[in-house]
């Protein structure tokens, strides 16, 4: 479904193709449609880094704060769900595939620490595949980290608006470095494909081991 963004009090909805004014400014202002593409998300999976380890709830999101560089703090971390595993290791996500690969102390120390996720039809997740998406995204969602002078996502403002942030496979790779774009900050320490929820937008959660798949997790 097309957004539309009002030019006043830069509300957001997302409504069928159409000419919508704003509910709260009024008939002098139309909504304009922008550019922000929206994720069909597959299963999820939430690993928790707790002990004992915690199933996922609207408790465990956090609010949405800025921790390091275009990376928030809060909110809720899942992977893709890989149930057939990935290319390289058979890992059942792309998470559990790096920490595989490159911090094999994070894996979870079984199966009783993961979860799978069905997210609602209705979730709004921004999704960001490649540089396209991320420059539309910036037009709207963007402020300049005077720490490095570049611009990044503003996504406090984002958590506002929408229900995550979903950063593709594609995206990690080819946005890792954007060396000729001097003045917009690359998603550099993203590491894996994954998706930040500002809010819970789940029908189901079951147990991994209630779910087939390949892998062992270690
Ligand atoms: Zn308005």
């Amino acid at each position: 479904m097309p957004i539309y963004r009002c030019p006043k009090c830069c509300r957001v909805v997302s409504l069928p193709e159409g000419t919508y004014y704003c509910r709260f400014c009024g008939p002098a202002f139309i909504m304009q449609p922008i550019q922000i593409k929206l994720a069909e998300l597959k299963p999820q999976l939430y690993c928790s880094r707790r002990e004992p380890p915690k199933p996922p709830s609207p408790q465990e999101i956090q609010p949405i704060r800025r921790w390091v560089i275009n990376k928030p703090e809060g909110g809720l971390w899942t992977s893709t769900f890989l149930p057939s595993g990935d290319e390289v290791y058979g890992m059942c996500s792309d998470w559990l595939r790096w920490c595989k690969s490159d911090m094999p102390d994070w894996l979870p120390k079984s199966e009783d620490y993961c979860w799978v996720l069905y997210p609602s039809d209705d979730a709004e997740v921004v999704e960001v595949d490649d540089l396209e998406d991320y420059l539309q995204l910036l037009k709207y969602y963007s402020w300049l980290n005077p720490v490095t002078n570049k611009k990044e996502i503003n996504f406090a403002r984002l958590a506002r608006d929408f229900d995550g942030f979903h950063l593709t496979e594609n995206g990690v790779w080819k946005l890792r470095h954007l060396w000729e774009y001097p003045d917009i900050e690359s998603f550099y320490g993203w590491d894996c494909e994954s998706t930040v929820w500002f809010r819970w937008k789940f029908d189901v959660v079951r147990p991994l081991k209630a779910v087939p798949h390949s892998c062992k997790i270690r």
